[in-house]
């Protein structure tokens, strides 16, 4: 993560005015923690150190930078055996000595580099395109591949974004690369898995586009990121809060038929199914569905989202009926032979989107599957060889954590002796009508 904390005791620190070293600039919360850096922290030793490194977040990114690439080399060395980098033509690069990377689609022999040859393609390209003013700045060669034209992921995104950070750290905070180059950098630590670190950098973004006032559509994007972490993260309410929000915002802004209105509303009822507020993901959904379907392209990537996140709260609600089953099939049923065409059989949404028709089609076969008894009936269940406990009914359709995704238990029992248990198929071999007591 990028210094948004005091070296000595974590204190989050205000983004511009914080008490510094004033030779390697380091910042600190205040007098006591920077002494106490001095004399016990070893400062005295590093700071000449770090100095020389450009200063404290220039020093801190280059050593993360060169960690990054270590971890990315490492990761892909397996898959680079015996290549060589399609920019420098070598395998061992001539200066870092770093091995090579592969992080894009490119497949066979295409695709192997250098995360420093990528940077340095990236920087020279940027920095063309700024000498000449040109309107198409190429800042998309710091995270999409040349070759296939498909974004970098995991690690490599990651070494990619310690890169472009320390590349454009120096400049002007107002100055686009700077800003930019912090997105990159939380990109690639959200790639990479590293979601705390992320959201620390994405934070810091926000709090610069803030203070130098960039149009409102550009704070709300980074806004958004960062709801998408606190979901990442399993802070729910955090991210609740903030979509609704950015959410609203849109609204204002746009209007309902946005493509970002429909993308914020897709990724609020998603937060809301992660809270258990099905009913209210699904009323959101409703409403936007009919909005997507009239202004976006059938092939949009996100008609499939929506119908996807509509689902999910759907099917996952505990209190589904079989009408909302019946609905959630239709609807996979409506979209799953455009996404085949449109995106192929092997992208994971295709994927996806037939595994969750799968999985409705089969609920929704058991439950209309008349079950032979209602809540409240007298069973008797098979608890071993041979043996038979009595219980009451007292739920159907019963599911519990730990249970395989979408599999509903169809009754749930309360033995006589107080112990819940439940049938997992309707069948005698599982669960029977007790006898009723001999006529005396
Ligand atoms: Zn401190
Ligand atoms: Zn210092
Ligand atoms: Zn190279
Ligand atoms: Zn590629």
């Amino acid at each position: 993560m990028i210094l948004t904390q005091c070296p000595v005791c974590a204190a989050e620190l205000p983004p511009l005015s914080a008490k510094q070293c004033s030779r390697c600039k380091t910042r600190y919360c205040g007098a006591d923690c920077q002494k106490q850096h001095w004399e016990a922290g070893g400062h005295d030793q590093l700071c000449k150190k770090i100095r020389r490194g450009g200063g404290a977040e220039q020093y801190n990114a280059n050593k993360k930078y060169t960690e990054a690439v270590v971890v990315a080399a490492e990761a892909c060395a397996e898959d680079t055996k015996g290549q060589t980098c399609y920019i420098c033509t070598q395998a061992l690069h001539w200066k870092t000595k770093e091995g090579l990377v592969r992080g894009c689609a490119c497949r066979g022999t295409a695709g192997f580099a250098h995360v420093s040859c990528l940077a340095e393609q990236a920087k020279i390209l940027v920095a063309e395109s700024e000498e000449n003013n040109l309107d198409d700045t190429q800042w998309h060669r710091w995270y999409k591949c040349s070759l296939c034209e498909q974004d970098y992921h995991g690690v490599v995104s990651c070494a990619l974004g310690w890169a472009c950070w320390k590349t454009y750290l120096g400049r002007p905070e107002a100055d686009w690369t700077r800003w930019c180059a912090m997105g990159q950098l939380g990109r690639g630590l959200l790639a990479s898995e590293h979601y705390e670190d992320a959201l620390s950098v994405q934070e810091a973004e926000l709090s610069t586009l803030r203070r130098i006032g960039v149009p409102e559509g550009q704070m709300l994007v980074a806004q958004s990121n960062i709801a998408n972490t606190y979901d990442l993260l399993g802070r729910f309410e955090e991210a609740l809060s903030m979509r609704q929000d950015t959410y609203s915002r849109w609204l204002k802004l746009k209007g309902d038929a946005h493509e970002e209105t429909l993308r914020e509303a897709t990724s609020c009822a998603i937060t809301l199914s992660n809270l258990h507020r099905y009913a209210e993901a699904k009323a959101l959904l409703r409403k936007m569905i009919p909005v997507a379907r009239r202004v976006l392209a059938e092939s949009d990537d996100l008609q499939f989202r929506m119908r996807m996140a509509c689902n999910r709260a759907l099917c996952e609600d505990p209190a589904k009926t079989l009408d909302d089953l019946r609905e959630a099939v239709s609807m996979l049923e409506e979209i799953e032979p455009t996404a085949r065409r449109v995106l192929g059989g092997a992208h994971p949404i295709t994927a996806g989107i037939e595994r969750d028709l799968q999985e409705a089609r089969e609920v929704l076969r058991s439950r209309e599957t008349p079950l032979r008894f209602k809540v409240g009936d007298r069973v008797i269940c098979c608890g071993g060889p041979n043996h038979w406990e009595s219980g009451t009914v007292i739920k159907l359709w019963y599911t519990e954590d730990g249970f395989a995704q979408g599999f509903y238990a169809p009754y749930q029992v309360e033995l006589d002796e107080g112990r819940l248990v439940f049938a997992p198929d309707d069948s005698d071999g599982c669960v029977r009508r007790e006898a009723p007591p001999e006529a005396s």
